[in-house]
């Protein structure tokens, strides 16, 4: 059923009884060309972009669990391209370009909310770097303007601009970043996926590889064994576990990040605004509430769930910078489980095995990435060779050293 304002009203005539099911949830069959796994954001779009780019559609999607009850839920919605380097900005305007026409493609209201992208800056060193970050985006043809302190305050006057260790001096802002609606992005890709005939599979877990000598040729499954001729694997924090699975040891490290929201209040923010001096960064969503985030949690996990230091650490940090945020209660706290990459810029690439595909390495910031991440694995797969703003997510980059270290902090996961 395409999605429109005469289907609305049709429905809404009929008492809303004819809506289907957005997407068939499927059984798995014995074969396929592609096996995607890991039902998020990046293997739904990677579903989508095969079968309406490459018009391959026996293809399956296996998600351990429910669609999206991963970071693609759990995220905190932020779509930006103000990367610096070379091998970063390319790729996330293509993924920002592709967000801008994201509904009219997928026939889904993602909520795609273009609100602006706001960095702080603190000291002039720090300004220094915005600017320079700000002319590489320029360059690059992404919009990027940078505020003096008075612009800010006539934005966000509630901000602590005298902050005795951290005054705001201005900001950094792209006007196209903004925020999506997550668990919509999981849906729509899903619907478009699975109306050209992909197979989404729930609740069966991936746990373990066929092969045959060193090729891949499918999985092992909790609903029984798959042959694919070829197998991406886009499974965010539990990319480590697939990799040991094959028997690959992989350059990312699994830690917590935590997001947190406020009860609703009226509009107050209208932009996302993110601290220069610690790490904190706010918006406010549809229906009122705070919704904001900061450090992973200092040690590694596999469990989707966060500790109180890492809470009193977000809220000390949101308080330095903005301190009316003390006066509302905290509603709703999570975690989700980062593939934090030794460089922090993610992997789009063949594995050494013969058939194994990877997406993985997107730390905090792969929502941004979903279209885009979805397109480029696509394209890999599809037609094996990286597509042209992929081509520096190479997995063999943290042998050769040609690292994409685009905060220059080295291979420090828990900083990047
Ligand atoms: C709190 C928080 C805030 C964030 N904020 C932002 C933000 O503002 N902006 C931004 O750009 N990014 C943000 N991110 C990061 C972003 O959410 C992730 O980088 C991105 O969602 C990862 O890709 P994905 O959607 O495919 O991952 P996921 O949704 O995690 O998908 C992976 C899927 O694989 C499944 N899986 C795992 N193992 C198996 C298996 N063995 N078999 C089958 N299935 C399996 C999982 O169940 C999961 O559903 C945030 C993340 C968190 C947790």
């Amino acid at each position: 059923m395409r999605y429109s304002i005469f289907s609305l009203m049709r429905q809404a005539l009929s008492g809303h009884r004819g809506w289907g099911p957005a997407w068939r949830d499927a059984t798995p069959k014995p074969s396929y060309d592609v096996i995607v796994v890991g039902g998020g954001g990046h293997g739904l779009a990677t579903a989508h972009y095969l079968a309406k780019v490459h018009g391959l559609t026996k293809v399956a999607v296996l998600e351990k669990g429910w669609i999206g009850s991963g970071n693609a839920g759990r995220n905190t919605t932020i779509i930006r391209s103000n990367y610096l380097l070379a091998g970063n900005n390319p790729f996330y305007e293509f993924s920002l370009k592709l967000w801008e026409g994201l509904e009219q493609d997928l026939n889904y209201n993602t909520m795609v909310s273009q609100r602006g992208v706001l960095n702080l800056y603190h000291s002039d060193a720090q300004r220094d770097a915005y600017a320079r970050r700000g002319n590489a985006m320029r360059m690059h043809g992404v919009d990027a303007e940078l505020l003096d302190r008075e612009a800010v305050r006539a934005k966000l006057p509630f901000l602590d601009f005298d902050n005795g260790r951290f005054p705001i001096q201005g900001g950094l802002l792209q006007r196209r970043g903004g925020t999506a609606r997550h668990d919509a992005v999981v849906w729509g890709f899903a619907r478009a996926a699975s109306e050209r005939g992909v197979d989404i599979v729930q609740n069966c877990e991936v746990t373990g590889f066929l092969r045959e000598g060193r090729r891949i040729t499918g999985v092992q499954t909790t609903r029984g064994d798959i042959q694919a001729a070829k197998v991406g694997i886009a499974v965010a924090g539990n990319t480590s576990r697939l990799g040991q699975m094959a028997g690959l040891r992989l350059p990312i490290e699994s830690h917590v990040l935590q997001a947190f929201v406020s009860e609703a209040i009226k509009p107050l923010i209208d932009c996302v605004v993110t601290f220069g001096a610690g790490h904190f960064y706010v918006s406010q969503s549809d229906k009122g509430g705070l919704v904001f985030g900061g450090d992973i949690d200092g040690y590694n996990s596999y469990a989707q769930r966060g500790n109180l230091p890492t809470v009193e650490d977000v809220c000390e940090s949101g308080m330095a910078v903005m301190p009316v945020i003390g006066r509302v209660r905290m509603l709703r706290s999570w975690g989700g489980i980062m593939d934090m990459s030794m460089d922090g810029s993610p992997i789009i690439d063949h594995t050494p095995l013969p058939g194994l595909y990877l997406n993985a390495g997107w730390c905090y910031g792969g929502f941004k990435a979903t279209p885009a991440s979805g397109y480029c694995f696509a394209h890999l797969l599809a037609r094996d060779e990286s597509h042209e703003t992929a081509r520096a997510y190479r997995l063999d980059r943290f042998a050769t050293g040609h690292l994409l270290d685009e905060k220059g902090q080295g291979a420090q996961p828990n900083l990047h």
